[in-house]
């Protein structure tokens, strides 16, 4: 048995087989040991290998997400027919002796280049595809692995995850993950948390737990490869008691997020895709307070039209019946990239191109998701929420492009409802101005991942920082109470959907500051609930942290 420690994200039990996944580096060798024949004869293999996988996966997709989406991937087995394409490699496996896998990356960055730089907007789309297919016959050739898949239920161990690679792993499988890098705000752990399942990062991991049985234990942060028979019984028991403790909690369904002294809170939940709202369902969250509309072109191999998103966005609004869902525009940039945008690689990323910013600087893309959110309001109670605000005229250009979306719908005769229109506060700059920005909207959201970001100028994708990310930072606390008053001056209501909203040793303080709205991961949902109705506000104050910040009361 082999014991490692990490930092804790969920506190929860996983037991299960682990999957070790390794993304390496892009590194390939250049230097050939075998003749140039035979190495031409690798890359062709490895293409009719590439071929059967797309074939695979337009089926796959066919079934899953329509023709028009399984499209892509027959344009990517005409691209690797091309005679361009293969004389290339051929060329210069050739010329320099190179191996295929080589022969086909060098091919692919150079065709990339060359269509990316194209008047034509077609080739230039077919940049990324052309990187996509020279990177499917390279992990062929090499035995890379690109995505994460197992037949059976697992734990997942990995260096560090990005925002598509976890878009593509098969959820229903997943017991819990352990990483080495990542932190606490990163977005894999808030995929562990709206899955609600276990997660340990900043462990030292060991490729050879491969195959091994695996627990995480999340209450002491730590796992253990091959337990002995004694320690997978003593977690069972454990685990079964979390199982218990969580049927608990389910009584408190349908019961309202009400304080003993009868103030009520609106509870809502944090949602990345459709699959997401079973757990909103699930929980009894009575809205959605953070639709993260991104991960819909994250899981895209290219653009989502406006009626792909219609037609997302109308099932989460019909599903959540009259509920509130509230769809954040497209946020993103930083970790989260799509390579299809073709985002410029930038020093400062999270100080970058990103989230709002893009809409208005690619009002196309930016009008086909509001005119498919507007066209999915006729369905429910659909509210929009704007990302990375930093100034009213941001806000306004914002609205004026949405008032154009407006017209051209009612000009075409689609039909609409009203929406409310929200931002995001999670810069400092939109909280010191919230007085000139509330007089623009109809609600205010507090995302305090962010704003401990830019507040405390940490970044929250570096682990290593994670020891100074202080989330009950005096800062960061006066800045909600300054965003709450300001808001309630303007007679508009302020929530949290950042992480802190789910943090229970601030639910005392952030009902006396009067926040109106949490909106937290579905697993979240209930234990703030069952928090909510054992406060007393006319009693003494409760928390220490409440004690602490008594001046904000
Ligand atoms: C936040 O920044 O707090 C937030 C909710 O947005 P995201 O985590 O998606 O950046
Ligand atoms: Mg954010």
């Amino acid at each position: 048995m082999e014991v490692a420690t990490g930092k804790s994200i969920l506190k929860g039990i996983a037991i299960g087989r682990m999957h070790v996944f390794k993304s390496e580096g892009d590194a390939v060798q250049k230097e050939s040991e075998l003749s140039q024949p035979e190495e031409w004869k690798r890359f062709q293999t490895a293409v009719e290998k590439a071929q059967a996988q797309l074939r695979d996966l337009y089926d796959k997709a066919l079934e899953e997400v329509g023709e028009e989406q399984a499209a892509i991937f027959d344009v990517h087995q005409q691209l690797l027919e091309d005679e361009d394409y293969t004389d290339a490699v051929k060329n210069i496996i050739a010329t320099q002796g190179a191996t295929a896998e080589y022969a086909t990356q060098t091919t692919g960055a150079n065709f990339a280049k060359t269509f990316a730089s194209m008047e034509d907007e077609y080739f230039r789309a077919r940049s990324a595809d052309i990187e996509d297919i020279s990177r499917r016959v390279v992990n062929i050739l090499t035995g890379r692995e690109d995505s994460i898949e197992s037949d059976e239920p697992f734990i997942l161990v990995a260096d560090d995850l990005t925002p598509s690679q976890t878009v593509s792993l098969d959820k229903s499988k997943l017991l819990g993950f352990v990483t080495r890098y990542g932190s606490s705000n990163s977005h894999t752990a808030i995929l562990a948390r709206t899955m609600n399942i276990p997660a340990l990062i900043g462990v030292d991991i060991n490729d050879s737990w491969d195959g091994q049985m695996g627990i995480i234990d999340g209450y002491n942060a730590c796992v253990y490869a091959d337990p002995t028979d004694e320690l997978l019984k003593a977690m069972e028991e454990k685990h079964a008691n979390d199982v218990e403790q969580t049927a608990l909690l389910q009584k408190l369904k349908n019961k309202p997020n009400q304080t003993l002294d009868g103030k009520e809170i609106k509870v809502y939940a944090n949602i990345g895709n459709v699959a997401d709202v079973g757990l909103v369902l699930q929980n009894d969250a009575q809205g959605i307070g953070l639709f993260r509309s991104e991960f819909i072109y994250l899981e895209a191999p290219d653009f989502p039209t406006e009626d792909e998103q219609f037609e997302v966005y109308k099932q989460v609004a019909e599903t959540m019946g009259g509920k509130q869902v509230i769809i954040r525009t497209l946020d993103l940039g930083a970790d989260k990239q799509a390579p299809y945008f073709k985002l410029t690689k930038e020093e400062n990323p999270a100080l970058g191109l990103r989230a709002i910013r893009i809409s208005l600087t690619r009002p196309d893309l930016f009008k086909t998701q509001l005119r498919a959110i507007l066209r999915a309001s006729a369905f429910g109670m659909v509210s929009l929420m704007f990302p990375m605000i930093i100034s009213v005229d941001e806000v306004r250009r914002a609205k004026a492009i949405l008032e154009e979306c407006k017209q051209e719908l009612k000009d075409e005769g689609q039909s609409f409802s009203a929406v409310q229109v929200g931002i995001m506060i999670e810069t400092p700059a939109s909280v010191m101005i919230a007085d000139e920005l509330a007089q623009e909207v109809d609600f205010f959201s507090m995302g305090t991942n962010d704003l401990t970001q830019y507040t405390l100028a940490i970044d929250r994708q570096n682990a290593e920082l994670d020891d100074f990310y202080d989330p009950h930072h005096p800062a960061i606390l006066r800045m909600i109470k300054h965003v709450v008053d300001a808001a309630h001056r303007h007679g508009i209501w302020a929530g949290i959907c950042g992480e802190l909203g789910a943090d229970l040793d601030l639910t005392e303080t952030f009902l006396r500051m009067g926040v109106d709205e949490l909106s937290v991961s579905p697993g979240a949902v209930l234990p703030l609930r069952h928090e909510i109705r054992n406060l007393d506000l006319q009693q003494e104050i409760k928390s220490d942290l409440a004690k602490e910040f008594e001046d904000l009361f």
